[in-house]
């Protein structure tokens, strides 16, 4: 009886916390184009094959006229954002590793930075894509290697973002990337992931799409366009010593920041784009498989992966070819534009909300001078931002989401739940309702 009340009190605050969308969001979602990202999918498959050890001379085939391309769309678009976004190609020479780089190569990530308009708030939010592309041989540079799914979707997804975000300001910066070099073992997003710790950048966030524009698995026949895949690791392994040891007092290996910036995901997504649920796995990346995010988990990043629900294993890592009348190859034929569309949406929901909202509030504590049925939080104003309040996130132990969601302008709350049968979290808040991402309280005495 007494569970049963409590339920009912936590789904009844629930229902009462409603949340309107920013108009501007909104309206940015709504320009994302199937036809947009259909056209730069049929471009860069155009441009034959995407290997990372294909050639960087021809003007029309390979890697290298594939990533000028890319840089040159994002210039088009640094047109529209009053100086605000820089385009380059981030190159580096990589020299044979015995593994699956057997020449030096010219390595190249497409990059455009929005930089924020407060020069005092070093905030970065990321999203990738993978510009290379294989076949069956991930050593054969000279085979057609269409790679419109994988990785054409996530590369089509991050131009898309940068056209529309173009035009919009942020006080946070957003940088737009096509890495290369996936397929060889991470080697793009290694190298940035490294370059982005050496000189300390405050990524908040970091969104890697790959493969997510098709629907339907060979296999099963299902055919899913309304869940997208959001991979997460629940705490980071970078987590060791005494922030191991409080995870283990607290119980906090559901709350590590790629897992919270899943949950994260999951609210703001669904809050902007209609008819597609994000689905939270707990794991890094698929079955013993990785992606681009991986190098910045490992260097303590909230960085987490999109991918469809039912991937198909006849059209990724395949040479193109007819077999007993299937057709093996990642062409774009085989692509579901319209869902490619909603995935992006909430891709560019969750970087705008984010890199608009206010940091995160700081030195949030939870009082343990007392025992006590209720649950008293404090915390301190955000670095960066202005935050007209904060939100208050609860949810009980075994919950994988948010169940309630409150507002307080004050910067301390007494709730009458316990800390030991509940989660809490607070979040920042400013005028058009865009939260920050939630802080997991530590001990205050
Ligand atoms: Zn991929």
């Amino acid at each position: 009886m007494v569970i049963l009340c409590l339920l009912f009190v936590i789904r009844n605050s629930f229902a009462q916390t409603i949340i309107n969308r920013d108009s501007e969001i909104e309206q940015m979602v709504k320009e994302v184009s199937s036809d947009s990202l259909k056209s730069y999918i049929l471009k860069i498959v155009s441009f034959g094959t995407r290997n990372t050890l294909s050639t960087t001379t021809d003007k029309k085939r390979g890697i290298g006229s594939a990533r000028e391309w890319v840089v040159q769309k994002f210039n088009e678009f640094a047109k529209n954002s009053s100086g605000r976004m820089t385009a380059y190609v981030d190159t580096i020479t990589l020299q044979p590793d015995g593994r699956r780089v057997d020449v030096a190569i010219s390595l190249g990530n497409a990059m455009a930075t929005l930089k924020g308009t407060d020069p005092n708030d070093d905030r970065i939010y990321i999203i990738s894509g993978h510009l290379d592309s294989r076949v069956t041989d991930v050593m054969n540079r000279t085979a057609d290697a269409p790679g419109a799914n994988d990785d054409g979707s996530g590369v089509a997804a991050v131009i898309e973002c940068a056209r529309i975000m173009s035009r919009h300001s942020f006080p946070a910066t957003i940088i737009f990337v096509a890495v290369s070099g996936e397929e060889q073992s991470l080697l793009g997003s290694g190298y940035l992931a490294d370059k982005a710790k050496k000189q300390n950048w405050n990524i908040d966030a970091m969104l890697n799409n790959d493969i997510m524009g098709s629907n339907n698995s060979n296999e099963t026949n299902i055919i899913d366009n309304t869940r997208l895949r959001v991979f997460s690791e629940a705490y980071s392994t970078t987590d060791t010593g005494r922030i191991a040891q409080n995870i283990r007092n607290l119980g906090l290996e559901n709350d590590g920041k790629a897992r919270q910036l899943a949950r994260y995901v999951k609210e703001i997504g669904e809050r902007y784009v209609d008819n597609l649920q994000v689905v939270m796995i707990y794991r890094n990346d698929r079955f013993l498989r990785g992606g681009d995010h991986t190098p910045f988990v490992q260097k303590g990043y909230a960085a987490i992966r999109f991918t469809e629900m039912n991937e198909n294993f006849n059209h990724q890592h395949q040479d193109l070819r007819t077999e007993k009348g299937i057709v093996y190859g990642d062409l774009p034929e085989f692509m579901d534009f319209e869902y490619l569309r909603k995935n992006t949406g909430i891709n560019l929901a969750c970087l705008a909300n984010l890199a608009k909202a206010p940091s995160m509030p700081q030195d949030v504590k939870v009082d343990v001078r007392n025992l006590s049925n209720s649950t008293t939080l404090t915390w301190k104003d955000s670095k960066n931002g202005k935050a007209k309040g904060y939100y208050i996130l609860m949810r009980e132990t075994t919950s994988p989401i948010w169940q309630n969601k409150r507002y307080t302008s004050q910067t301390s709350i007494t709730l009458p739940y316990s800390k030991d049968n509940y989660f809490f979290a607070v979040q920042s808040v400013n005028d058009n309702g865009n939260e920050s991402l939630p802080v997991v309280p530590g001990v205050g005495r």
